[in-house]
């Protein structure tokens, strides 16, 4: 299997109400199931996903959080408002999200946002955007597409922030080798491949984090098309997840 990959030019600063699949589509040529995988951070722009930290009133809960972590309690509001559960308080935020993502901080950002007072929180429910990309490409292109929206995010256990999937449509989040059998003829039992992530890894790779201003990226030739749209299935259940069992556990001692 062979793949072409390349950062889409041209792409203006993203504002709120923005068509980003008329913007993507009017600067290149698309094919048949490409993956397009598209920052978090210009679909949050263009939903108009910026809070001004002078309107947020933090509450006593986040003031005490905020001492202790030694950041602004306003910012810390932000993250309490945009999650279901905080997995730990400290050193930083780790919450969980509506869409059943666990990041650090709710994935607020303040880099690549315009304003020192802003910030910018992920796309309320990033499958969504993903599903109404796709189907605006099509109309757009007539081409059927995949859609990943990506972030940076920090690793358990492992220096160093990748590229992550946080919404997808048109694409399975993962590549099932269970049944199948490997060089030697072995059943294969557990190889359930992320594929979606590492998709938006590479993807990260030519988006980098500073001001390239390359937020969507185009990967063609992987054949990984289909009809499926979301990416809950990536997400651990909460009674198979031992690491966040431990982390609630260690709280609690
Ligand atoms: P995140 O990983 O989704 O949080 O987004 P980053 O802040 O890391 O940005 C990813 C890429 O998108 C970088 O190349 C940024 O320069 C670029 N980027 C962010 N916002 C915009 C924008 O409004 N317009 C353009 N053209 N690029 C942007
Ligand atoms: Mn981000
Ligand atoms: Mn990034």
């Amino acid at each position: 299997m062979n793949a072409a990959v390349f950062a889409v030019e041209n792409i203006p600063l993203i504002e709120k109400g923005d068509d980003i699949a008329r913007i993507l589509t009017q600067r290149t040529q698309l094919s048949e199931h490409d993956i397009i995988a598209i920052s978090s951070t210009v679909v949050s722009k263009s939903e108009g996903r910026v809070i001004f930290l002078k309107n947020v009133n933090p509450t006593g809960r986040a003031k005490l959080i905020a001492m202790n972590n030694k950041i602004d309690p306003r910012f810390v509001q932000a993250v309490l408002d945009e999650s279901v559960e905080i997995l730990l308080e400290s050193p930083f935020l780790l919450a969980l999200m509506k869409s059943g993502s666990i990041c650090i901080n709710a994935g607020i950002d303040h880099s690549n946002v315009e304003g020192s007072d802003n910030i910018l929180l992920l796309p309320e429910d990033p499958d969504k955007s993903a599903l109404e990309l796709k189907k605006s490409i099509f109309n757009y292109a007539e081409k059927n597409v995949s859609v990943i929206i990506t972030d940076t995010n920090g690793r358990a256990f492992r220096m160093g922030q990748t590229g992550a999937a946080i919404g997808c449509a048109g694409i399975k989040p993962t590549r099932d080798w269970r049944g199948t059998k490997d060089l030697f003829g072995r059943v294969l039992e557990v190889k359930n491949e992320g594929i979606v992530d590492e998709i938006a890894c590479f993807a990260n790779i030519l988006m980098g984090e500073g001001d390239g201003g390359m937020p969507i990226v185009v990967i063609r030739g992987l054949e990984l098309y289909d009809e499926s749209n979301g990416i809950k299935e990536l997400y651990r259940p909460e009674n198979e997840d031992v690491i966040r069992k431990a982390i609630l556990k260690s709280r609690s001692v």
